[in-house]
């Protein structure tokens, strides 16, 4: 009978199905890496519905699938205040306003939400949504009386503005239009990685990882905490989130490829570390195990390129590669293991 990697049962095939490594929402390819028998239908089905979700609604990479063409735009669903990711306009004299994402036929476009600002002494403005608009007469030096000018961005209806501006006594009276460019504009987008964030990506290395260990190895006492982790939350993993490369060539060359990264790596023979990227954005060091003291073959030092323009994947290895003079890089990531 197989044994499923997470919760560790012996259970019949039946009860069993297919876990892709990296969730199909990122993108169907070609001999796709999946599980067959290694992940049980239980365990599946609550990934799938919770940090699986939690992992294409809301991060930065599971927005880049739309920019990508992984998912259609008319697909898109704006979780408004449910979301943890903030977007905001991140140069110009709108800096700082708020801005959604709603889907646009094929493409994502933004959307001001109802803010008005006030300008600042240094010329820029503050943003307030219409019922946090402070009271004018406690309005404070920040908005100097000579320079107290109100900004109604475009799309924000005027009459509700100005309803919401009389209410907090600002005596309000409607100047003129203001013309932004039809350019692209610059966005910066807020959020936190939250636990169940770094579980799905803890469950990509791992299922990773999965793919190419024999069952001795995988059902190894050592891999408990990551199991457990990724499962229940319970436990604590060193996981490190930075912007670097994964790719050694794309450290100096800056040729960013389009796609999801996954690699293994083993440290001083002891530790095992995943290094994950979707979309080759951010990068994910995670550890998988540490204190590795058992004496068997690990598969490691090596990696895939999931290419998301033509859906294949790459084999990244450290000696033979699939792009010249490309070299995994090793992570050196300084971690707290508690004894
Ligand atoms: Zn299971």
């Amino acid at each position: 009978m197989p044994k499923c990697i997470y919760c560790l049962e012996d259970k019949n095939a039946l009860l069993f199905n297919t876990e892709h490594v990296i969730p199909e929402s990122f993108g169907r390819f070609q001999q796709n890496l999946t599980l067959i028998n290694k992940v049980c239908t239980k365990c599946n089905q609550k990934f799938g519905d919770d940090i699986d979700l939690e992992l294409g609604r809301n991060t930065f990479e599971g927005i880049s699938r739309y920019k990508h063409g992984i998912k259609k735009a008319n697909k898109f669903k704006n979780r408004g205040k449910k979301s943890n990711l903030t977007m905001k306009i991140a140069e110009g004299p709108l800096k700082n306003l708020v801005v959604e994402l709603i889907p646009d036929q094929t493409r994502l476009k933004l959307v001001i939400l109802p803010q008005i600002g006030l300008r600042k002494g240094d010329g820029t403005y503050d943003f307030f949504e219409f019922k946090e608009i402070p009271e004018f007469q406690h309005l404070s030096e920040k908005y100097p009386n000579s320079e107290r000018l109100i900004l109604i961005p475009p799309g924000v209806n005027i009459n509700e503005a100005t309803k919401s501006l009389n209410k907090k006594g600002f005596k309000f009276q409607y100047q003129g239009e203001f013309i932004t460019s039809t350019n692209d504009i610059l966005c910066e987008i807020d959020g936190q990685i939250d636990k169940k964030i770094r579980r799905a990506f803890a469950k990509i290395a791992f299922n990773f990882f999965a793919y190419f260990n024999d069952e001795e190895i995988l059902f190894h006492p050592t891999f408990n905490e990551i199991r457990d982790f990724i499962l229940n939350g319970n436990v604590g993993i060193p996981i490190k989130i930075d912007n670097k490369s994964i790719l050694a060539d794309e450290k100096s060359a800056k040729s960013i490829r389009a796609g999801h990264i996954v690699a293994i790596s083993k440290i001083h023979g002891k530790c095992i570390f995943a290094q994950l990227s979707l979309f080759n954005t951010f990068r994910y060091t995670i550890l998988l195990a540490k204190n590795v003291n058992f004496n068997k073959n690990i598969q490691a030092g090596f990696g895939r390129f999931f290419d998301v323009q033509n859906m294949k994947i790459h084999e990244i290895s450290s000696t033979e590669l699939i792009f010249p003079s490309v070299n995994l890089i090793i992570p050196k990531v300084k971690i707290w293991i508690p004894r």
